[in-house]
This record gives structure tokens, C-alpha cells and sequence, in this order.
């Protein structure tokens, strides 16, 4: 069995773009790790940062936990996830902590600064996490990794890049099994769902998620879908983890098209 880290930038992102698979993995009996960037400390009109951050946090287990899955955060704050010096290594850290073997995290170019900061900080962690002398300052630090894990990059928010122009995925996973599963998901992230609701004047939050993944997995004649994009830069692994996890279940976007 693999242990799989999904990290990106903030709660409920997670579950957006990869909540079928992440629900997939799991059922076959992969042990997964959700992380977030942020506790999402902007995402409300009402609540101080302290709150809303509590809310995140307890919503994001309760998404977790779903598949039995774990959580946790790194307590960035929204609209500073930095690739820095500091970042990088806590991002590490938790790399070491989860004993990743397959890393899934946000796309390199996404709507949004902290989803490609944090996409690149991820990258980069990966390639620090395997060296002992790499120290993340942790008051109790966890053992380099044995390697560099697999690194795939999610779908960006929407399928699309800053100027709407289609970011086309490697493969698209069949998550017609567990759309259910993913939806329940996202609805454990209630404070979302609401201040959206205020921002759009829509309840549109559950039924936007079930669109783009229709519209992704529609790439690959599947009725729901989720994009992912290997990262093979020197010296990643070159070998289709993640693919061969899936199995018939990952399906070749490239293959309807050529
Ligand atoms: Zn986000």
C-alpha cells in the first residue's frame, strides 16, 4: 500500500480537484494525507481570522475523515504562501511526516498566487525531503525521506489557465464511483458553501465543484473526471505511480486525441 500525500494551498481545495481520487485511493486501501497551505483565515465576512481558521480546520478533518483519511495544516496565512526559505523546509518537514511516497499538489498555474506558490514549494520540498543534511528546523524532525516521491500536479481551479485557455491534462481519473463520496466531501466544508452563497448570491458551491469535474472527465468520455499531470523533471521519478495505482481507471487524455 502507498502513502500518499494531497497537499495544496487551501481547505477545500483538496476535495475540488482531487476528492474522487484521493476517495478512490483510499478505498483500495492506500493510506492518504490531506494537508493545506492555510486554514483559509480570509474565507469569511463575519468571523476574525482566529475563527474562521478553527471552523477551516475542523471542517477539513471532518473531510478527511470521511475516507480515513488524516489532516493537518501548516498555518501559512491566505494570500502569503511564499516559496521561501522557511516554507519550503516546513513543507519538508511534513513531507518526512507523512513518509510520502506519491505527492499530489496544486498546478503550477492556477487563478490564484497561493495555488502556484505553493505548487512550486512542493516541488521543490520533494527534492530537499530525501537530503539528511536538508534540516527543517523542527523541534522534533522526522527522518529524511528514502527517495523523491512521485509528484503529480492536480487540475488548476476550473480546468483553465490565468487566461482561460484549456490546461490540458496527462491522464483523467474515472471518479464516477466516488463522486458521491466527494461531494460529501466538499459539503463538510459548510463556512465555504456559505460565504460564497453571500458573494455570489447562489447556493453554487456543490453543484460548480460537479461541473468542472463533469466538464474534466468529459476530456476523457467519462461521465465524472479528475486531471492530473506527472512531473518528470531531472531526478523525479520517471515511473507511472499513480497510474498504476488506478490502473483502467486512469485513462490517457492524449490517447482520444492523437
Ligand atoms: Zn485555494
Amino acid at each position: 500500500m502507498a502513502r500518499i500525500l494531497a497537499i495544496h494551498a487551501h481547505p477545500d481545495d483538496v476535495e475540488i480537484l482531487a476528492g474522487g481520487t484521493v476517495a478512490l485511493l483510499a478505498s483500495r486501501g492506500h493510506e492518504i494525507t490531506i494537508a493545506t497551505m492555510t486554514a483559509g483565515d480570509c474565507g469569511s465576512r463575519e468571523l476574525p481570522p482566529e475563527e474562521i481558521s478553527d471552523v477551516r480546520r475542523r471542517e477539513a478533518g471532518s473531510s478527511a475523515a470521511l475516507i480515513g483519511a488524516g489532516y493537518l495544516c501548516l498555518e501559512m496565512r491566505d494570500l502569503a504562501v511564499i516559496n521561501d526559505d522557511a516554507s519550503r523546509r516546513h513543507v519538508a518537514e511534513v513531507l518526512r511526516r507523512s513518509r510520502a511516497e506519491l505527492v499530489l499538489t496544486s498546478a503550477p498555474v492556477d487563478y490564484l498566487c497561493d495555488h502556484e506558490a505553493a505548487s512550486a514549494m512542493v516541488r521543490d520540498a520533494c527534492f530537499g525531503a530525501p537530503a539528511p543534511n536538508y534540516r527543517t528546523g523542527s523541534d522534533s524532525p522526522a527522518p529524511a525521506l528514502e527517495a523523491i516521491p512521485h509528484l503529480y500536479f492536480m487540475d488548476p481551479v476550473g480546468g483553465c489557465d490565468r487566461e482561460g485557455n484549456l490546461v490540458e491534462p496527462e491522464f483523467v481519473v474515472n471518479v464516477a464511483a466516488t463522486f458521491a463520496r466527494k461531494r460529501e466531501m466538499l459539503a463538510q466544508h459548510a463556512s465555504q458553501r456559505n460565504w460564497l452563497r453571500q458573494h455570489h448570491g447562489t447556493d453554487d458551491y456543490l453543484d460548480q465543484m460537479e461541473r468542472w469535474t463533469q466538464e474534466r472527465g468529459r476530456l476523457a468520455g467519462l461521465s465524472h473526471g479528475e486531471g492530473f499531470r506527472q512531473y518528470r523533471g531531472h531526478p523525479y521519478p520517471q515511473s507511472p505511480l499513480l497510474q498504476e495505482l488506478l490502473g483502467d481507471q486512469a485513462i490517457p487524455f492524449r490517447k482520444r486525441t492523437s
